[in-house]
């Protein structure tokens, strides 16, 4: 199991780690029996191209840099980054971005 990423607070913690699907069992089990929710990250964001008017919204939303300008100003996607926490969903003001599970 290698952790790419963990973020802990007050109120809660996450953790994001790649798992080979030898072990993912296992450690699911093991994590939800203390507790732990645990999710597949399989399905990042989408992105409705007629919809989006890249107004950059989304892009100080994202705390893990999903989002960016490109040099023409054009909005590109880096979604391997996507934790599918939901937020940029809520801040687009055209209804351009989903999940789907
Ligand atoms: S917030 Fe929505 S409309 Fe704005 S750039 Fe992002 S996806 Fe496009
Ligand atoms: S769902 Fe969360 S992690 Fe994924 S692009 Fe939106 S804000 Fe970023």
């Amino acid at each position: 199991m290698n952790i790419s990423q963990a973020h802990f607070d007050s109120t809660h913690g996450e953790v994001i780690a790649d798992i080979d699907k030898d072990h993912f069992k296992a450690i699911k089990d093991a994590l939800t029996a203390k507790g732990a929710q645990v999710i597949v990250l399989d399905y990042p964001i989408v992105r409705d191209e007629e919809e989006c008017i890249e107004c950059g919204a989304c892009i100080s939303v994202c705390h893990v840099n999903v989002f960016s300008f490109s040099r023409d100003w054009s909005l590109e996607m880096d979604t391997d980054k996507c934790i599918q926490c939901g937020t940029c969903i809520k801040m687009c003001p055209h209804n351009a971005l989903t999940l789907e599970h």
